[in-house]
């Protein structure tokens, strides 16, 4: 097979292998942790997981230093624990969800909440403020074999050394199994789609210059900087 131009073949590295994991979709949930819902002004937990998507060209690997992005005064980070789909799945059911688990990693939804807002306000898409170039740094994908399946433990997201996020994984709407089960009502999963998983309280601005640090226990961690303006 010979392409027109070079095809990109998005991907992540693996704890203790040499082998790339190979990205396929980036699916995301949003309103997972009451206390973000609250913080975003919504006055009632929803009754279905919120669900959006990045492409997967938008996922930045771990520690480098990216351009600002374009087009936004107000660039929000969102700490969130990331399931990386292993085998793929349709209408699958909660008891048998974490089978389609192969690990899971630290990522940022950054997101251009003053395009959100807007959009939100006219009833529009998300993409403007949710799927942007570079708009999902996610780090190093750690196996199940040797991180299990994480339900608890600690969340948290630093800008410039100072703590913004501190929530856990306990507090999910929708914990991990629930949200693949819904997610393959409407989508057939397959090996090498991400799904990040809501963030908790804590969002807020970031701006060129700044060095993120996110971390979630027993996963992983994640370092990002953005150049300066
Ligand atoms: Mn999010």
């Amino acid at each position: 097979m010979e392409y027109v131009f070079a095809p990109l073949i998005p991907s992540l590295s693996v704890a203790g292998s040499p082998l790339r994991f190979p990205l396929r979709r980036v699916w995301c949930i949003g309103r997972n942790y009451a206390d973000h819902v609250k913080e975003m002004g919504h006055a009632a937990l929803p009754e279905a997981p919120v669900i959006f998507a990045k492409p997967a060209d938008a996922v930045v690997a771990d520690g480098g230093t990216i351009v600002f992005p374009c087009a936004t005064g107000d660039l929000h980070h969102e700490v969130e624990l990331v399931v990386a789909i292993g085998r793929d799945g349709f209408r699958i059911a909660p008891e048998a969800a974490l089978e389609h688990v192969f690990g899971y990693a630290v990522g940022i939804d950054l997101t251009r909440r003053d395009l959100q807002a807007a959009a939100k306000a006219k009833a529009n898409p998300w993409e403007v403020g949710k799927s942007f170039d570079r708009s999902a740094p996610v780090g190093t994908i750690r196996p199940v074999a040797d991180c299990g399946h994480p339900a608890r433990g600690t969340i948290s997201l630093r800008v410039n050394g100072g703590l913004r996020q501190n929530g856990d994984l306990a507090q999910m709407i929708w914990p991990v199994p629930a949200l693949i089960a819904q997610l393959s009502q409407l989508f057939e999963l397959h090996a090498g789609d991400l799904i990040f998983t809501g963030t908790p309280a804590g969002v807020a601005a970031v701006r060129p210059g700044d060095s993120l640090d996110a971390a979630i226990e027993g996963v992983g961690s994640l370092q990002l900087k953005f150049a300066a303006a």
